[in-house]
């Protein structure tokens, strides 16, 4: 599965919410190629369109697709130079699809804030200055090599990777993440190989005590203009009470979540701009036997979806039956969907919506 890299500066609340995140941890087993480890968690993405299949279906059994959470401790001031935990650091958190950066926006005399006292704007300047000090630094040693390439050669790779090192070079000179450097569609796969870290989308969490999750405080108010600022989004979650609502039985919780006057846990919000921040969609497949939600990125045609289950499924890809699950819901069964003809026989140039339910048709 996709992976995002969980990050922010000592005590602001980043394992409490992984802690909370993996409390509802997915079945390991559905996962064998997944190596877990103690700061890895494999985290199913809710859906309630998958719960309303399932209340129609009544399949033997159900299985949610799943995002990982990587907790990635140890960015201080000074990482990207080896300090507290450094380049280890820095080698976990290149190996992550997106960045979910956790700010602290409570007051707690109790506990520390390693600058003194609670800026969350300064603190996001910490961690967005070492992740671009780090990407310099790796963007640096490549374009001296491909400086000297690019001289004695006419090949289009190399030119576009010179041309795509030099923007990026300029973009974190002067502070900006990679993100930010306008690459053209030839320069961006010359580059995709160093993994730079401001390359990936990022997801702010706005860590609040419970007084300001409704309205906010000055401090969410100052991240949602900076994250408003550089086109990210934030998500406002309250750690200690997520921690206590994961330790929660189902029916204890949805009591508890009702008596907070809100419907779903912060966490869910939390995963599921996670999972659009990466351009990802779900669609299903269903049956008695099982009910299975699958991922893919936004535009992935019928075969590239069929893979997603089995790479012979895209192979030998013929067709594909295809309704979606709002039609389901409207009607009440799949007999109903086929009656009124919304059952639609896809083939291979067929892009896969969001909440579609597809049946794959293929040769062995
Ligand atoms: P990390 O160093 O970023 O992993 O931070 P921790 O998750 O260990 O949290 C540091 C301290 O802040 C712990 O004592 C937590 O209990 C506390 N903490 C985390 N989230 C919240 C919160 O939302 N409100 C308050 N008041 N304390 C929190």
């Amino acid at each position: 599965p996709l992976n995002v890299g969980i990050v922010g500066l000592p005590n602001v609340g980043k394992s409490t919410i992984f802690s909370a995140l993996t409390a509802i941890e997915a079945v390991a087993a559905n996962y064998p190629f997944c190596t877990i480890e103690p700061n890895v968690g494999i985290v199913p993405v809710p859906d309630v369109r998958q719960d309303k299949i399932v209340a129609l279906v009544k399949p033997n059994s159900i299985v949610p697709t799943v995002m990982e959470f990587v907790d990635i401790a140890g960015l201080v001031a000074g990482a990207s130079k080896g300090e507290g935990l450094g380049n280890q650091f820095l080698a976990n958190i290149r190996s992550t699809d997106a960045t979910l950066h956790i700010v602290r926006c409570f007051e707690d005399n109790e506990i520390i804030h390693v600058a003194g006292k609670v800026d969350p704007i300064s603190d996001i300047d910490v961690i967005n200055t070492e992740l671009m000090l780090a990407d310099l630094d790796t963007v640096t040693r490549r374009h001296e090599k491909a400086q000297k390439l690019a001289k004695n050669s006419q090949d289009s790779k190399i030119k576009n990777e010179f041309s795509a090192l030099t923007k990026l070079l300029e973009a974190l000179n002067a502070g900006k993440p990679a993100r930010t450097a306008d690459l053209t569609e030839e320069e961006k796969p010359m580059v995709r190989d160093l993994h730079l870290i401001t390359m990936k989308p990022t997801l702010y969490v706005a860590n609040v005590d419970e007084a300001g999750l409704t309205d906010g405080n000055a401090h969410t108010a100052a991240v949602e203009k900076r994250a408003a600022e550089e086109g990210n989004e934030v998500v406002r979650i309250c750690g200690a009470l997520e921690a206590e609502i994961s330790q929660l039985e189902p029916a204890e919780r949805d009591e508890f979540l009702k008596d907070m006057g809100v419907t779903e846990p912060g966490l869910t919000r939390l995963i599921h701009a996670a999972y659009r921040m990466l351009g990802l969609i779900t669609y299903f497949t269903s049956g008695v036997q099982e009910v299975r939600a699958w991922t893919i990125r936004k535009g992935t045609k019928a075969p590239g979806a069929a893979g997603v289950i089995h790479t012979d499924f895209e192979r030998g890809f013929i067709k594909a039956d295809a309704y979606n699950c709002e039609d389901l819901f409207r009607l009440g069964s799949e007999q109903a969907v086929k009656e009124k003809g919304l059952l639609r026989s896809e083939g291979k140039e067929y892009v896969v919506k969001d909440g579609d339910i597809l049946f794959f048709k293929f040769n062995v």
